[in-house]
C-alpha cells in the first residue's frame, strides 16, 4: 500500500520534470545547461524575425520613391474607405439620438419638435421637425462611430477632407441650415471661390447633385409632417 503511494509520488515529480519550456525542450533538459543556450539563441532570433515581420511594410516604404502631390491643383488620392466630413440625409433620420449616444466626444447635437418616424408609404421620416442636426468638427475624431448604429442609414462618412475656419464656432457644421440649401455636406469657403482645378469643379457638383431628387424632402423634414394615412 505504502508502496504503491511511493510510487505514484514519484511519476508525478518525473512529470513536473518534463514539463516543456517556449522551445519544447524539457525543464529538466534546461536544468543541464546545455540546452539554455539553445533556447536563448532561439528567442534572439524569434525576436528579430518578428521585428522584421513586423516592420516590412514601413521598410519597404522607407526606401520607395517619395512623390509630391500638386494639392490643390491635383487631386488627392483618397482611399475608398476614408472617413472625411460627414454628409446626412435629413429626410431619412428619426431623430432617435443613437448617432449622438454612440460619438466619444458628444460632438453631435440634435434637437426637434416631437417624434419622428418613417412613414411606410413614402419611405421618409415624418413627425416632428428637425430644428438641429449639428457636429462640432472641432471636437470630431473621425471614428465613425455614429454611422454603424444609425437605424435608416442617414449618417455617412464623405470625401470631403479639407475644412478650415476662422474661429471654433464655425466649426461647428449646422446640417439643418445646409438643408433649407440642398445640401447634405458642408462646403469649405476654399471651394466656393470662381477658379478652381476641375477635380474641385467635379467634386462639388457631385454634392449639390446628390441632394437635387429629394430637395423637397429636405425641406419637409424641417416642418411637421405627419404620415401619409392608407385608404
Ligand atoms: S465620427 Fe466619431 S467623433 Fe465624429 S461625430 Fe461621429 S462618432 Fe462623433
Ligand atoms: S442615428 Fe440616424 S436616425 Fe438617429 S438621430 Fe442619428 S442620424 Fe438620425
Amino acid at each position: 500500500m505504502v508502496g504503491a503511494a511511493y510510487r505514484e509520488v514519484l511519476q508525478s515529480l518525473a512529470y513536473v520534470n518534463r514539463i516543456p519550456t517556449r522551445t519544447g525542450v524539457a525543464a529538466s533538459d534546461v536544468r543541464s545547461g546545455e540546452v539554455g543556450m539553445r533556447d536563448y539563441f532561439h528567442n534572439v532570433y524569434m525576436t528579430i524575425k518578428t521585428i522584421l515581420i513586423g516592420m516590412r511594410i514601413t521598410l519597404k516604404y522607407c526606401f520607395a520613391r517619395t512623390i509630391t502631390l500638386q494639392y490643390p491643383d491635383i487631386a488627392p488620392a483618397l482611399q475608398s474607405r476614408f472617413r472625411g466630413f460627414h454628409y446626412y440625409e435629413i429626410e431619412k433620420c428619426i431623430a432617435c439620438d443613437l448617432c449622438a449616444k454612440a460619438c466619444p466626444v458628444d460632438c453631435i447635437y440634435i434637437e426637434k419638435t416631437g417624434a419622428r418616424k418613417i412613414d411606410k408609404a413614402t419611405g421618409v421620416a415624418v413627425g416632428g421637425a428637425m430644428t438641429r442636426y449639428a457636429i462640432d468638427y472641432s471636437k470630431c475624431m473621425f471614428c465613425a462611430l455614429c454611422v454603424d448604429p444609425c437605424p435608416t442609414d442617414c449618417i455617412h462618412m464623405g470625401n470631403l477632407h479639407d475644412m478650415s475656419g476662422y474661429d471654433r464656432e464655425s466649426m461647428i457644421v449646422e446640417f439643418t441650415e445646409l438643408a433649407t440649401q440642398g445640401l447634405q455636406t458642408p462646403q469649405p469657403f476654399w471651394m466656393q471661390k470662381k477658379d478652381l482645378p476641375d477635380w474641385v469643379k467635379k467634386t462639388r457638383q457631385d454634392w449639390i447633385d446628390r441632394g437635387v431628387p429629394v430637395r423637397e424632402r429636405m425641406l419637409e423634414a424641417l416642418e411637421e409632417h405627419q404620415p401619409v394615412k392608407k385608404k
